[in-house]
């Protein structure tokens, strides 16, 4: 049986700082909470391994505290679900998921969210950056779920593009929102060190200064989500060649943050099956016929339309979905 129980710590174990998130376990208990004493009292809460198989984040922190020998800024460090991390998977069967956990409920995973949030508002909590990766290709981007200065200004120091979701409220981030500004990163696909070098500047840049703070109002796009593309429950669901109901291109997350042309192919739909897709959206009446549609069992698209979170990881769309509708909001 996994523990679940925070642990909370001052201190650097030995090997924390070199060892895979694999092996997590045999350093750690549990989730644990990390208090790093810097010059400035009011901690950055940086939290990692939400989801145990995504692991730029843990990189990342690893990266900087190496090279680091003084903080600039107290650092508080969550390192979520080791279990699952030790198997690389997102959680276990036996675990609710660690990202939906941060609003009061019943269960180990939401009495050990509300200790960490009491640990880190006793300790005035400066800022909170919960660090993700996409299981499609997605250009970086930060998720606000306000749309207050300080929040994107935060978002806005890590990348050009911001998502405003206001869904799940149950998040890490949106949950801190509350208290401090607050966004979730998500750093592109897990092994890509890319991401890791790009959280490690932005987490580098956080610890040593509060100039992100100095909000202005230019060079970023704000989007926000409209709507969920979902595979109905009778479908199956493949890539090009893979004999299924609906088959992917094999690169069709490239789409993802780009606006796409009324025409653009996505894939193909195969034994008649073109009642599969259906959209889930903002408002009742949105219906899959304005925004996907096949021709000649061709799937393309129908309006303009930017999706998000496209990915090619079959699973994960019968679990979640096919993709994201975008708007840009400003
Ligand atoms: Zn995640």
């Amino acid at each position: 049986m996994s523990r679940q129980k925070l642990t909370v710590i001052s201190s650097i174990p030995p090997g924390l700082l070199q060892c895979d998130a694999r092996d997590l376990y045999k350093i750690l208990q549990g989730p644990t909470l990390i208090h790093l004493v810097g010059d400035k009292a009011e901690p950055l809460f940086i939290s990692t391994l939400l989801h145990g198989n995504e692991t730029t984040g843990f990189q990342s922190i690893q990266r900087v505290l190496r090279e680091t020998k003084r903080l600039p800024r107290s650092v508080s460090i969550f390192i979520g679900n080791i279990s699952a991390a030790r198997y690389a998977e997102r959680h276990l069967a036996t675990q609710q998921d660690y990202n939906r956990v941060w609003l009061p409920g019943e269960g180990d995973e939401h009495a050990m969210a509300q200790d960490v949030i009491a640990s880190m508002r006793r300790r005035n909590v400066f800022a909170c950056i919960d660090i993700h990766n996409n299981s499609g290709r997605n250009p970086h981007y930060a998720i606000v779920a306000t749309q207050e200065e300080a929040h994107i200004a935060l978002a806005k120091s890590f990348g050009p593009r911001i998502v405003y979701a206001t869904f799940p409220d149950s998040s890490c981030s949106a949950v801190f929102s509350k208290w401090c500004p607050a966004i979730t990163v998500e750093a592109g696909i897990v092994g890509d060190a890319s991401g890791v070098e790009h959280v490690s500047d932005f987490l580098r840049y956080c610890i040593s200064s509060d100039d992100w703070m100095n909000f202005s109002p230019e060079s970023f796009a704000l989007y926000h989500t409209v709507a969920a593309i979902k595979i109905e429950e009778s479908c199956s669901i493949g890539l090009l060649g893979e004999d299924a109901d609906i088959e992917l291109l094999p690169d069709v997350d490239r789409f993802n943050f780009n606006w796409l042309d009324p025409g653009t192919q996505l894939g193909k739909v195969r034994n008649g099956r073109s009642s599969c897709l259906r959209v889930e959206g903002v408002d009742d009446t949105m219906v899959i016929s304005d925004y996907l549609g096949t021709e000649r069992g061709v799937l393309q698209t129908v309006k303009p339309i930017m999706p998000a979170m496209l990915t090619t990881d079959c699973e994960i769309i019968k679990m979640d979905c096919l993709c994201y509708l975008m708007e840009r909001l400003l």
